[in-house]
């Protein structure tokens, strides 16, 4: 009796096997939809961009 799991998106149950290259998830769709949140907020990386330590002019910031 093959391994089952839930697919994290739908909570579908999908057999555990190498057949299944969305696995976890039950489609491509559920995959899909996973990465795109992660791409979007549910996992953003917090980003933050540090000045250059030889860089000693301060570069002005106008509109547009
Ligand atoms: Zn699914």
């Amino acid at each position: 009796m093959p391994k089952t799991v839930a697919c994290p998106t739908c909570n579908t149950e999908v057999a555990w096997q190498p057949e299944n290259k969305f696995r976890p998830f039950c489609s491509e769709r559920c995959k899909l939809i996973d990465l795109g949140a992660w791409a979007t907020e549910a996992y953003r990386v917090p980003v933050k961009e540090e000045p250059d330590p030889g860089e000693s002019s301060s570069s002005g910031q106008g509109p547009g």
